[in-house]
């Protein structure tokens, strides 16, 4: 019950994953129609009911665009996994702020990167022409299109490939 479901806007737009659970609940109070069902069956008492994969919400909802928030996870998934000092794929990463946050570096995306624990230790709390290091490529907020957004959740749920398609 607490697989993800991707939830579509009625123009079909993905805005949202909740849980199996909430989207059973959507569709029972025609909220939303069952788009894909890629899970299965579940019993309730009253009737089987197909578990859904896709969603979309009857009527169009307006909500501001969204941006990915800034968390550990998202910053190595911008850097593919890669430290932006030494270019190794670490299993291990932490993060780095780029300018140091007690020298007035913010915690923003144009100042963190993913490092090692070798690099990031190296550097220390230097700035980066101090510490004679450079990243690999200049930190940028990560795009915002739901494309982006949501394929992080691709690897598991490949069939929602179609619905984040030019989006
Ligand atoms: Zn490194």
């Amino acid at each position: 019950m607490q697989a993800p479901v991707l939830v579509l806007n009625a123009n079909f737009e993905p805005i949202h994953v909740c849980n199996v659970r909430r989207a059973i609940g959507l569709i029972m109070a025609e909220k939303a129609s069952l788009v894909m069902n890629g899970r299965g069956e579940i019993k309730t008492v009253a009737r089987e009911f197909p578990i859904p994969s896709v969603i979309r919400l009857q009527k169009m909802i307006s909500r501001p665009r969204p941006h990915l928030k800034l968390t550990r996870r998202e910053v190595f998934r911008r850097d593919n996994y890669t430290c932006q000092y030494c270019g190794r794929g670490a299993v291990v990463l932490t993060i780095d702020h780029v300018m140091p946050r007690h020298l007035g570096g913010k915690h923003i995306w144009t100042n963190v990167v993913a490092a090692c624990p070798q690099c990031n230790h190296r550097k220390g709390g230097r700035k980066l022409d101090e510490s004679g290091m450079h990243t690999l490529r200049i930190p940028r907020e990560p795009p915002s299109s739901a494309y982006y957004i949501f394929s992080r959740h691709l690897d598991e749920n490949m069939d929602w490939e179609q619905f984040l398609q030019g989006w």
